[in-house]
C-alpha cells in the first residue's frame, strides 16, 4: 500500500471510478445521450444568453437560481399536470451532483441506501463517496419489480435511502407507480425515484404522487431527452422541506451563471428539443424488433436505450462491434450489453456491426 492509499479513507480505497469509456470512433451508442444536436436557433440564443450573464461575471452567480428553478418547475407542470413551485424544485450540476446532495444530507456515515440491482452504476459509486452504506437487492427474473416483495425488504432493511431508477438504466425497465407507492409506505426514510429517462416513457412520472409524501423525491435531467448533457444540468422535484434539506450541503454558488443561461436558453427551445424524442424511440423501437430478430434478447424498454444479450462472452461482442466502429456499453452484467437509440444511420450501423459481428464471435444468430 501506497503512502497515500495510507491516508486515504479506508472505505476508498482500492476503489474504481467511473468509467463510461470516451473512445472516439464513428459510432457511440454508450452513454445514453440524444444524438440529435441542438438547432442553430438554440445555439444563437444560448450565445447571447451567456454573453449577456458574462457582463456580470464579476459578481457571484444567483447561489439559489431561482430564475431557473421557476422555468424547471414550469416545466415540469407543463409536461406531468402537477402544479409544482419554484421551492419544490432544486437544480444542481447534472442529476448525479444532485444525487450526491441526497445522500450529504440524508445518507452518510452509520447509514445506508438500498437499490434494486442492476441499476445505475452511480447510485453506489455517490453512496461510496458520501460514506452511506450500498445495500444492493437483486432484481426478479426479467429485472421486474413487484410492490409487495420490494416492499417487504425496505421494511426488513429499513434503510435511511430507498433508489428507484425509472426506467432503470441499463434495462430500460420502467418501476409502476403501485411500487413506488409500496415502497413509499414501508420505507421509514427517504425514496428517491431518478427519472433521467422519464421524457422517453409514456407512463405517469412519480411526480404525480408528491402531494402529501414529504420523504419522496423525483430527480430529472436534462442531459438525455434535453439533448444538454455537456451543460450539466439536473434537478428535482420534493417537498419544499427536502430542497431546504440540499441548501444545507450545497456548497455556496454550485451552479454557475453559465450553466443558468444556458439551461434557460434550452428550456425556451424545449418544444424544439423535445421533438427529438419521438424520432429517438422509434429507433428504441427498431432495436427492440431487429435484435430480437436476430435471435437475441432485448429486455423491453421505455427508456433511449436497449439491454440485449444474452452473450458467452459479453466483452468478446463489445470488441466485435468496436473493432467495427461501434461503440455501446458493457455495464459489468454478465452476458449483457447496453445500447443507446442513436439516429437512424447509427442505428444502421449498429445492427449492421451486430450481425456481422456475431459471426465472427461465434455467437449464435437464427
Ligand atoms: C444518465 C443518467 C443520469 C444523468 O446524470 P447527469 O448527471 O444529469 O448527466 C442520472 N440518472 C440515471 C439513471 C442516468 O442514466
Amino acid at each position: 500500500m501506497s503512502e497515500l492509499d495510507k491516508l486515504m479513507r479506508p472505505d476508498l480505497r482500492g476503489r474504481t471510478p467511473y468509467g463510461a469509456p470516451q473512445i472516439d470512433v464513428a459510432v457511440r451508442l454508450n452513454t445514453n445521450e440524444n444524438p440529435h444536436p441542438p438547432s442553430p436557433g438554440l445555439v444563437a440564443d444560448l450565445a447571447a444568453r451567456v454573453a449577456e450573464a458574462a457582463r456580470g461575471m464579476n459578481r457571484y452567480p444567483d447561489r439559489d437560481a431561482v430564475d431557473l428553478r421557476a422555468a424547471l418547475a414550469s416545466y415540469l407542470t407543463g409536461s406531468t399536470g402537477v402544479a409544482l413551485g419554484t421551492d419544490e424544485v432544486w437544480a444542481a450540476n447534472g442529476s448525479n451532483e444532485v444525487l450526491q446532495q441526497l445522500l450529504q444530507a440524508f445518507g452518510g456515515p452509520g447509514r445506508t441506501a438500498l437499490a434494486f440491482t442492476p441499476t445505475y452504476s452511480m447510485h453506489e459509486l455517490i453512496a461510496n463517496g458520501t460514506g452511506t452504506a450500498w445495500l444492493p437487492v437483486p432484481r426478479l427474473p426479467g429485472f421486474a419489480l413487484e410492490p409487495e416483495a420490494a416492499a417487504l425488504v425496505v421494511t426488513e432493511h429499513a434503510p435511511e435511502v430507498v433508489f428507484l431508477c425509472s426506467p432503470n438504466n441499463p434495462t430500460g425497465t420502467a418501476v409502476d407507480l403501485e411500487v413506488v407507492e409500496a415502497v413509499y409506505e414501508a420505507a421509514r426514510g427517504v425514496v428517491v425515484v431518478d427519472e433521467a429517462y422519464a421524457e422517453f416513457s409514456t407512463r405517469p412520472s412519480a411526480i404525480t404522487l408528491l402531494g402529501g409524501r414529504e420523504r419522496l423525491v423525483v430527480t430529472r435531467t436534462m442531459s438525455k431527452a434535453f439533448a444538454f448533457a455537456a451543460a450539466r444540468l439536473g434537478y428535482l422535484a420534493a417537498d419544499p422541506a427536502v430542497v431546504q434539506a440540499l441548501q444545507l450541503v450545497r456548497l455556496p454558488y454550485h451552479l454557475s451563471v453559465l450553466s443558468q443561461a444556458a439551461a434557460l436558453a434550452a428550456l425556451a427551445h424545449a418544444d424544439e428539443l423535445l421533438a427529438t424524442v419521438a424520432a429517438v424511440r422509434d429507433q428504441r423501437n427498431r432495436l427492440l424488433a431487429t435484435i430480437r430478430e436476430m435471435g437475441l434478447e432485448a429486455v423491453d424498454s421505455d427508456a433511449n436505450f436497449v439491454l440485449f444479450g444474452e452473450f458467452g462472452d459479453q466483452r468478446a461482442t463489445w470488441q466485435a462491434l468496436l473493432d467495427r466502429g461501434v461503440l455501446v456499453r458493457d455495464v459489468g452484467l454478465a452476458g449483457w450489453l447496453r445500447v443507446t437509440a442513436g439516429t437512424q444511420d447509427e442505428t444502421t450501423a449498429f445492427l449492421d456491426a451486430l450481425r456481422d459481428g456475431m459471426a465472427t464471435t461465434g455467437e449464435a444468430t437464427q
